[in-house]
């Protein structure tokens, strides 16, 4: 039998990456595209001796052509780290539009199913918490971080009114704070920064006082969700996958510092402009739907990412 063939763009980033294995272990033909703005091939190295996977360099900012049936698109590519979107603001904001733009025109062409990397924040700044799929959001749209938030709300429209117009079987999935091996070292995301600076006796960064919140969902849980939600049907509208255990930033801080045998200490450095004091999914709708729900505990899921952060590799 013919082996489904899944195209992720994005395939060599974080989530990209862990999608990439969780596919190939599932015996699908993965082919994976990445400008390499933020990925790496050392993601995805392991897999370049498999006979299922290929992997082409291209920015999806520009026309996709893959050759032969394509059964599913996921298109996972952006910059998604505020430190990288916020130097590269239009990147992200082609990558946004243009590049779904392109990933949908090939899922369209190839008649495959298409799911969309969503992400919390398009609720911006909620004014309501937690947060649910209903919830239309707080944005500032000329704000820096609208590059990012804005690029994901027009991602959602194109890909709702492709399904509209196209009747395209689409997915769009909404993203809260992942983290787990393959992040890179200065991502500048707070679990990357906080673990090296454990790890290396530097001050703990803070932003603010650290007292805003974020929920954070281990790498594993958030793949096997995407994995159900690519699987299901007649899933259309937005669906959050994340953890729902809340903590504020200056507890993070702490458990890290717990975890980890170190001489750094917190320091308290200047909140970043339109950072949203809250963050938490409501995930009603994925557990009924997918019959999905996070197993991995934060200070579980810390301990891994620690350990896979202290091999020397992970530093270059
Ligand atoms: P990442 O930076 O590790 O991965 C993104 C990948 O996309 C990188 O490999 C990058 O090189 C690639 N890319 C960017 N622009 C591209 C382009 N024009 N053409 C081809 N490749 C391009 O980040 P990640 O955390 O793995 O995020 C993956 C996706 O999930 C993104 O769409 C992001 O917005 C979304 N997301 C992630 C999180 C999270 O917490 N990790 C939360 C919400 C949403
Ligand atoms: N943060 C912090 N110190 C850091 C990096 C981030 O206090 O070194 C804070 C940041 O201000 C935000 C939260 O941690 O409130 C999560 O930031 P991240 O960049 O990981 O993602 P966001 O959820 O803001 O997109």
């Amino acid at each position: 039998m013919r082996k489904k063939t899944v195209v992720i763009t994005g395939g060599a980033g974080f989530i990209g990456s862990h999608l990439c294995d969780k596919l190939l272990g599932e015996g699908f033909r993965v082919i994976s595209l990445d400008n390499f703005i933020t990925g790496s091939i050392k993601n995805i190295r392991h897999l370049l001796r498999e006979k299922d996977f290929i992997f082409k360099k291209h920015n999806v900012s520009g026309y996709i052509k893959i050759k032969g049936k394509v059964d599913y698109v996921l298109h996972f590519a952006s910059l998604a780290s505020p430190v990288d979107y916020l130097r590269s603001p239009i990147p992200t904001l082609k990558v946004g539009s243009l590049g779904t733009h392109n990933a949908l025109g090939l899922a369209k062409e190839k008649k495959a199913v298409f799911l969309l990397a969503s992400t919390s924040e398009v609720y911006g700044d909620p004014l309501v918490h937690p947060q649910p799929e209903e919830y239309w959001g707080n944005v500032n749209p000329i704000g820096i971080r609208g590059c990012y938030d804005e690029s994901k709300r027009f991602a959602e429209a194109i890909t709702m009114a492709y399904h509209r117009t196209h009747r395209m079987d689409t997915r769009i999935v909404r993203i809260f704070n992942t983290y787990g091996p393959r992040m890179r070292v200065k991502d500048g995301r707070v679990v990357p920064n906080f673990i090296y600076q454990a790890l290396n006796d530097e001050p703990l960064t803070v932003y603010g006082k650290g007292l805003q919140t974020r929920s954070f969902c281990y790498i594993s849980d958030l793949i096997e969700g995407i994995y159900r939600l690519m699987l299901s049907r007649n899933i259309f509208y937005p669906l959050n996958l994340g953890n729902p255990g809340e903590f504020t930033i200056i507890e993070l801080a702490k458990l890290i510092l717990k975890i980890v045998p170190t001489e750094s200490r917190i320091i308290l450095k200047p909140l970043p402009e339109d950072d949203p004091k809250q963050r938490r999914p409501d995930i009603g709708k994925a557990k009924k739907m997918l019959k999905w729900r996070p197993h991995v505990e934060l200070r579980e899921g810390l301990a891994k990412t620690i350990d896979w952060f202290k091999r020397p590799a992970a530093l270059y």
